[in-house]
């Protein structure tokens, strides 16, 4: 487009830009995705899931993106008159988001119509609209987590599910009895702990006896409170037994403002269209979730589920950032050439695209593990014990230097505001910190697998399933497994091990149904050493071609 300035005449010709990649689907436009989706039974959701896709990468939904970013959160702590009110105020963007998950169901889907496949389609659904706006994504997360560790409690699970799975939204602040649909919240960590939640000192006092469902009174304060304004909230507080898990609403039973009061909100790198606060608890009321003294028990059952959302989290911001870096080298010339013909950045794509196939594949076959283990099938439950923490560490650990590497794919316009790529960048590190950072990640596979080794059986086994595909794994899969065996030492080498069990996963899975190129260069890569230490380092064999077609968008 040529341009006039018309006070200086200067002519401002605009050329060899790339197009904003909108109005695009990253469901049915993505090979990698869609295969997986159908191979791990997620096929009867197709067509909704194209559905989801097509409103996540419409210009409109990309535009609440970058207003929610912009326009951040307030908090509004007394009313004019002196009263405490304690609301977030958000962008409509915010509302807008919002409302293009729970409409769809990315919040409950699985509870509303538990079929085989039913978290696989959701995990998908759920990764296209993280593409939009990752910060939304924490209340949505947080509300599907939630419904395995209240059921714990039936009686409150059966006033309160139907409010969770809703496919409305209603952002009013009413009592949630009032509203068309409700979220959830969790807050567990304080100044003191957040991953050493059993130094948590809220105090939980029972105000009839106590006991499973039982009323009691909480007080204390949480560091960190992410999504404030949902309806109610899992919270962690001492009683007498130690550790114990609450349900606390927003609103009493008699419909009174319960005493949890937002102190502030967090001045965060990233994920600002999500409200992260500071709360302090005064007497506020609560419910006892199963027995006192069983609280990490009982949370335990809603932190799986938000730690596999880190996974397909940082798994759409993978497949978000190489998808923005192949269209801007489609669409831009330098030296003479198309960026994505040029044989270095070929190799920088390839490189991104394999750890982004690898990311996808295991983590729609990690929702798979959780759809089989929901339905009952006790070796997918031990194969998702060990894999949960090994794709949460890794895939999270992956994030941040991809988006690095992507960002760069776009010269100086991906370090500008107005790309998406700073948004990415900033987002990258956080799904790694919360819900577990890096080092309780591995540590957690060291204890599942001294207290449930038919989980280190199962995991191997699933690696071993492409056993003979390719020495590469063959060898690196025996060298991991002897490593597990010697104990000498062995925290300081958790990080290590775990690495290493998520790259003979991933190869694995690569190998028996990913695409041949990819996974060659793969095991040649991460397997076999063949590489550098940054994007963009395979070697000579490599098929880049080939690698890069499988991932280019299409709009
Ligand atoms: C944006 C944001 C939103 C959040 N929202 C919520 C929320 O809604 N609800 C909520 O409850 N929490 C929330 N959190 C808190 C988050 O879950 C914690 O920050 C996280 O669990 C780490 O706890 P911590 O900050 O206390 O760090 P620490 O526990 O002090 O850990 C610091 C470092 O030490 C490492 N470490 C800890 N123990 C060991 C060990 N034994 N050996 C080796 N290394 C160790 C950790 O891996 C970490 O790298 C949020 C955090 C962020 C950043």
């Amino acid at each position: 487009m040529a341009t006039i300035d018309r006070v200086s005449g200067a002519r401002h010709e605009v050329s060899n830009q790339a197009l904003p990649l909108e109005d695009y689907n990253p469901f049915s436009s993505d090979r990698v995705l869609r295969e997986a989706v159908s191979r791990e039974g997620g096929d009867f959701a197709v067509e909704r899931i194209e559905r989801v896709g097509a409103s996540a990468g419409s210009a409109e939904a990309i535009r609440w993106g970058f207003e929610a970013e912009e326009h951040r959160p307030t908090l509004t702590t007394h009313d004019r008159f002196g009263n405490r009110i304690d609301e977030v105020r958000f962008h409509p963007a915010y509302h807008d988001l919002m409302r293009l998950h729970v409409s769809n169901g990315t919040h409950a889907s699985p509870w509303r119509e538990p079929e085989p496949g039913s978290h696989v389609s959701r995990a998908a659904a759920f990764m296209c609209v993280s593409a939009a706006d990752a910060g939304t994504g924490c209340p949505v997360s947080m509300t599907y987590s939630a419904i395995p560790a209240l059921r714990t409690q039936p009686e409150i699970a059966a006033e309160w599910e139907p409010r969770f799975t809703s496919l409305e939204y209603d952002p009013r602040m009413i009592p949630a009895a009032e509203k068309t649909g409700a979220m959830c919240g969790m807050a567990m960590t304080e100044k003191q702990g957040g991953s050493d939640v059993r130094a948590n000192t809220t105090a939980a006092v029972p105000l009839n006896g106590g006991g499973p469902g039982a009323e009691y009174e909480l007080t204390g304060h949480k560091w960190f409170c992410s999504a404030p304004m949902c309806d109610a909230f899992l919270v962690l507080a001492q009683t007498d037994a130690g550790p114990s898990c609450f349900f606390m609403p927003r609103f009493t039973p008699d419909g009174e403002r319960n005493r949890l009061h937002l102190q502030r909100l967090k001045d965060k790198l990233g994920n600002h269209s999500n409200a992260s606060s500071e709360v302090e608890f005064d007497r506020a009321w609560a419910q006892l979730l199963g027995e006192e003294g069983r609280g990490v028990a009982t949370i335990i059952e809603m932190v799986n589920h938000t730690r596999l959302d880190c996974v397909l989290g940082s798994t759409a911001g993978i497949r978000f950032g190489l998808a923005q870096a192949i269209w801007h080298a489609m669409h831009r010339s330098a030296f003479g050439k198309r960026l994505i013909d040029q044989p270095l950045m070929r190799n920088v794509l390839a490189d991104l695209a394999i750890e982004s196939e690898a990311a996808t594949i295991s983590a729609i076959w990690l929702a798979r593990q959780f759809d089989e283990a929901h339905a009952g099938e006790h070796a997918a439950a031990a194969r998702r014990r060990l894999a949960t923490p090994v794709l949460k560490y890794w895939i999270c650990k992956r994030a941040p230097s991809h988006a690095v590497e992507c960002l760069e794919c776009l010269g100086g316009n991906g370090y500008v505001e107005e790309s998406p790529m700073p948004r990415l960048f900033r987002e990258s590190p956080l799904q790694s910190i919360w819900e577990g950072s890096g080092n309780v990640q591995a540590l957690d596979v060291l204890r599942a697998m001294v207290k449930s080794p038919d989980a280190v059986e199962a995991f191997f086994a699933e690696v071993g399933a492409a056993s003979g595909e390719d020495r590469r794994l063959d060898a690196f899969a025996e060298a991991t497994r002897r490593e597990l065996t010697e104990l000498e030492g062995i925290e300081a080498r958790a990080r290590r091990m775990v690495e290493r069990m998520a790259l003979a996963l991933q190869a694995s899975l690569l190998l028996r149904f990913g695409d041949q190129a990819v996974a060659d260069a793969f095991c040649a890569t991460r397997l076999d050493g063949d590489w550098g230490y940054a994007f963009g380092t395979l070697p000579a064999a490599a098929d880049l071609g080939a690698i890069i077609d499988r991932h280019a968008p299409a709009r």
